[in-house]
């Protein structure tokens, strides 16, 4: 850890061009070898305000880097077997690379039906109970794309991550937990807090690296922290009108050494990560496609970077 004082912006606009620029590259030589683009669709029930804009900024980051990217949209009322069969139709699709579900989905939907209905090859969101179980022992499944890219933000900015004493603000199945395993994987000591941690701010005190996913604005504030630790704010919270993060940047950022800014960290680099993801499902299910191109690898055996 570096010493305190003003701390160094950890942002993930230029790491996320960086990404797209290799991403292009390898759509044109996956478009070179296949004869069409990746390609990934987003299944989408009701459109909403906000995941309309989560929607186009997917298809943007896309088009951006000549990847197919489209979306089949289902009227809100939607049962839920109509869900679970525009799921599986696109995993029936071999044109199709790819496919995540635009969250949330009406409360008359069970989350849980909707994802066991992915393709686990075609979960590049990482949503998918395999995905998850392969993350859990350590193998290279799908990982969720916003968890990856809270780890991926620290790895390319040089933050020495194994050996130190890491906290997770958050559980979820998305976000929290994800995070916390690929800590472990690259070898820091972590400890996972929730809304029924006693003394929050004492664990947060001791940890180097804090990542914070709670959804609670200025849920962190300088104070809670160690001098020099870095801070991965993954936060996204609209807080009369503008968009904030979980911690109190203000404040933090006079302690911690590094700081993701909100907006302008993590969040964009999770739609650069999720396109990477792409790319390698694409690559990976192509042979199957192809009887004369290689044999198909074995699940566990795919890098994820
Ligand atoms: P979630 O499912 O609501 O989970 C929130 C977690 O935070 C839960 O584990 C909860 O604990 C914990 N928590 C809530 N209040 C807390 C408190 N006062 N003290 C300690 N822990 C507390 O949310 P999520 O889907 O993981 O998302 C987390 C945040 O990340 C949200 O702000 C979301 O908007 C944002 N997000 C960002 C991106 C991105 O690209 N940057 C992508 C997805 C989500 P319990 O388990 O005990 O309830």
């Amino acid at each position: 850890m570096t010493e305190p004082g003003a701390a160094r912006l950890l942002e993930g606009g230029p790491i996320a061009e960086e990404i797209r620029t290799a991403v292009a590259e390898d759509v044109a030589r996956f478009r070179a070898t296949h004869g069409r683009p990746p390609a990934l669709r987003v299944v989408i029930v009701g459109k909403d305000a906000p995941s309309t804009v989560y929607l186009e900024r997917i298809l943007r980051g896309c088009a951006k880097v000549g990847i197919d990217g489209g979306f089949v949209e289902l009227e809100g009322a939607a049962t839920e077997a109509a869900v679970t069969d525009a799921v599986r139709a696109l995993n029936d699709d071999p044109a199709v690379d790819g496919v995540i579900v635009q969250m949330p989905l009406p409360p008359t939907i069970r989350l849980r039906s909707v994802i066991d209905a992915i393709d686990p090859d075609k979960d590049i969101d990482g949503i998918h109970p395999l995905n998850a179980g392969l993350l859990r022992l350590g193998y290279d499944g799908f990982l969720p794309a916003t968890a990856h890219a809270a780890v991926e933000i620290l790895r390319r900015s040089g933050v020495e991550i194994a050996g130190q004493d890491a906290v997770v603000i958050g559980r979820s199945a998305v976000v929290g937990m994800p995070a916390a395993f690929l800590l472990v994987k690259e070898d820091a000591t972590v400890t996972v807090c929730h809304s029924r941690t006693r003394d929050l701010a004492g664990h947060v005190r001791r940890a180097d690296i804090v990542v914070v996913a709670a959804g609670r604005p200025g849920l962190v504030t300088g104070e809670m922290l160690k001098p020099g630790a870095v801070v991965v704010d993954v936060g996204i919270n609209v807080v009369d009108g503008h968009i904030v993060g979980d911690v109190d940047f203000a404040t933090a950022s006079t302690v911690a050494s590094a700081i993701t800014p909100v907006p302008g960290g993590v969040g964009p680099l999770t739609n650069a990560i999720l396109l990477t993801h792409l790319i390698r499902a694409a690559e990976r299910q192509a042979p199957r496609r192809a009887p004369t191109a290689t044999p198909d690898r074995p699940v566990l055996s795919g890098g994820d970077r």
